[in-house]
Order: structure tokens, then sequence, then C-alpha cells
């Protein structure tokens, strides 16, 4: 194919993912809408695919109202919470020791300060899970406030560009709660004990949502795992974050069309990566729960594509042909350069399971990852992205994974005949 038809394909997905579909968190239309589009673009192409459908949650923000003595503050629905109507007394705990402590059954109690400093994973997260998180959780659990108030600062690395952040985003979690700033959090504090009334609109909705998961090749023992999760967050376009990783599965599609070799590629558009339950990745992990041993390699993209810097390939636990391989893609392709390891991704996935894996992202992102306040925003959108990164990305993955990967098998060292 060529460049220039390869550029104008990139081009119109791009606009495809963030703008024509309005949103793509799991569990909406527009997400239903993105993996069909995904899907459809990949069978027309040739390749076999299926759409596993699993059962998810999607969710209305209808705002949320905190009122006390005459003043209000501003508090957002945390996602996937459920909505209440709550009148009671303000409690306060910035610790763990004070959660513990308090008495704070049926009151509307406010984390703040250090017990707020990070977003919980959501309780029946498998990936990563410390064990403070939990202990909160099951403290909160325990006690049963009636409403939860969290003033959050900022954690780029953990919740994205975003401030303040949600420290609870769990549909597993039935407790109602909004999160505010800091500094709203401080005027709050002010008030405690005294009488506080919160009603939140937010509503959880059942929902459908599958993976698009598309393969080519003979030898279904031996695959390589092509993967960017097709998720976004509500109210980002998230172009970086990972409507560039889904084009390069595109890409993929149309420049290995032929593709007719041992190996069997497979090119899987994971969704749920920013989702609190991470569902496409459990349907996949099931899926393959006895099959990851055949998995040669999986090479995931997400956050790729940003205007600023190169391509970073981060090489995890790689056979020494593919390293060699992969190092000679970043002396080959000019924007590429190799990335420190970085563990938020579903590569990790991959490499909890054994496999090698490569990691790509943009450069930009590694170096400013507890900083940044672009992803999760509507700033993550295509003014950020360089197409011509994209495209380069698909081309050196084809480059890599059509080439000589493993070391020769001495079936092939007799001579033919
Ligand atoms: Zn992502």
């Amino acid at each position: 194919m060529d460049q220039e038809m390869l550029n104008m394909k990139c081009c119109s997905y791009l606009k495809e993912l963030c703008y024509k579909i309005p949103e793509r968190s799991v569990g909406s239309a527009g997400n239903r809408e993105a993996t069909h589009f995904c899907a459809d673009e990949i069978s027309a192409l040739g390749w076999e695919s299926e759409l596993p459908e699993f059962d998810t949650m999607d969710w209305k923000d209808g705002g949320a109202i905190l009122r006390l003595e005459g003043e209000h503050f501003e508090a957002f629905v945390s996602p996937y919470s459920l909505g209440c109507t709550v009148e009671a007394q303000l409690c306060l705990a910035s610790t763990i020791a004070e959660l513990e402590q308090g008495d704070i059954t049926g009151e509307i109690l406010l984390l703040h300060g250090e017990i707020a400093k990070e977003q919980l994973m959501p309780k029946n997260f498998v990936f990563y899970n410390p064990e403070e998180h939990q202990k909160i959780i099951a403290l909160l659990e325990a006690k049963q406030p009636g409403a939860i108030i969290t003033a959050t600062g900022r954690n780029a690395a953990l919740a994205g560009g975003v401030y303040p952040f949600p420290m609870i985003e769990d549909g597993d979690f039935d407790i109602p709660s909004v999160y505010m700033t800091e500094e709203e959090g401080r005027r709050l504090a002010a008030y405690q004990g005294k009488p506080v009334v919160l009603k939140s609109f937010s509503e959880r909705i059942p929902a459908k949502a599958c993976n698009v998961i598309a393969r080519k090749g003979n030898n279904p023992s031996e695959r390589i795992v092509i993967t960017a999760h097709i998720d976004a967050k509500k109210g980002s376009p998230g172009a970086i974050d990972n409507a560039t990783g889904v084009t390069v599965l595109l890409l993929l599609a149309n420049l290995l069309k032929d593709y007719d070799g041992d190996r069997v590629i497979e090119l899987v558009a994971l969704n749920g990566e920013d989702y609190y339950a991470a569902s496409g990745q459990m349907n996949y992990i099931s899926q393959n729960q006895e099959r990851f041993a055949d998995i040669l390699l999986n090479i995931n993209i997400d956050g790729a594509g940003y205007k600023e810097g190169k391509t970073a390939l981060s090489l995890f636990g790689l056979p020494d042909k593919m390293q060699k391989r992969a190092i000679e893609a970043v002396e080959k392709f000019e924007g590429i350069t190799e990335g420190v390891q970085w563990p938020q991704g579903d590569h990790s996935i991959f490499i909890q399971y054994g496999c090698p894996a490569i990691a790509v992202t943009s450069q930009w992102f590694l170096e400013n990852m507890d900083s940044q306040d672009i992803t999760h925003t509507p700033k993550d959108n295509l003014e950020i992205v360089d197409s011509g990164k994209v495209v380069e990305i698909a081309e050196a993955i084809q480059w890599f994974i059509t080439g000589d990967l493993l070391p020769t098998y001495s079936k092939t060292i007799y001579p033919p005949g």
C-alpha cells in the first residue's frame, strides 16, 4: 500500500474514532459503535474476526448538590456511584487510623489529606490492588457511612491528567460518593459536626460491550498478539489514549491483508483499560487461560503518536533474536527510540502470564507521566496527534513481525528433500 493511501486511511480512522463517534466509554452506544466500526473494517480486509460480548455497566452523571448552613460546595459525582439523598452530620477522616476510630455510620464522611492521595483501585480489581486500598474499602463497607465526599489533589500517574480526580471509581462499591478539589475540601472541613445535605443524581445502567479479535495465519499454537485498548474515559475524545493505538491495529489490518504465514497474527482491540472493571481484559484472559503459552510476543500500543518527541518501545523479556530486531527497528525508523519499562498498560497482563512484550507509547508521556494533564480529559484530542508517527508505528510493527524473530528450529537445518 502506498504511503499516501496509508496516511489518508490513518487520518480517516482517527477522525472516525475521536469525532464521528462521540464517546467510547465502556457500555456506551459510542463504545459499541467503535467496536463494530473496527470489526467491519478488519473483516472487509479478509481477516477472520470475532466479537466476544460481555456484561458491563454504563453510567449517567446527573450532577450533585452539596449544601451546608445555606452554603453551597462544588462536588462531582464519582463515576459509577449510586445516586443518593442524604442529610446527616459531617465527619472527617484524613488517615486510616482516623477512619478506624471514627463513629461514621449513617453520617456523611469527608475523606481528605493523606488518605485521599491516590485513586483507590476498584475492590474487585485483580491485576494490582495494594493492601492499603483494600483496607480503606473494607473499613468503609464495615462502617457504612451514608455517603462519602473525597477531596483530592493531582495524581497523573494513576488517575491521568484530571484534577480533582475521583478517589472512588467503582461500580461494585455501593456507598454513594462524590469528589471535590482540595481547596473545596478545606473549606468544607471547617464545618465538622454540622448537618449537611448531599443529593447525587447518578445512575447505573446495565449494558453490553465486546472485544474485537481478528486473526490471520495458519498455526494457532504460535501467536503474535497485537493489542490496543479501544475504550476511553467519559468526557474525553481519547485521541492519544487510545484512538492512535486502535488506528495502528487498523493500519496493520491493511498492511498485512495478504499475510499467509505460519504464525498466527492476532489483532485485538481490548475493551476496558480505562474502565473500573477492566471487563474486556478479564474476558480475554478467561478465553486464553490455557493458551498464553502459545503467545510468542505481545505488542501493546497505548498513548502513542503524541506530536512532541519520539515513539518509545519498552522491551520486556524478549528472547535474543527479538531483542536484536527491536534494536534494529530503533535504528531503522527515525521516529522510534527505546523507552524505559512502565507498568500501567495492557502489556502487563501478558508479562504476568510469562509472555515477552513490547509496549509502544510516546516518549513524551514516559517523561511526563507524573505531571501531564492531558489523558482522560478533553485536551486529549486530535490536535495533539501526529498522524505521521501513527503510520510509522504500523510500518515498524509490520517490519518487525514479518522478519526472523526466533532461533531456527532444528527441523529446518536438514537439507530439503
Ligand atoms: Zn490508555
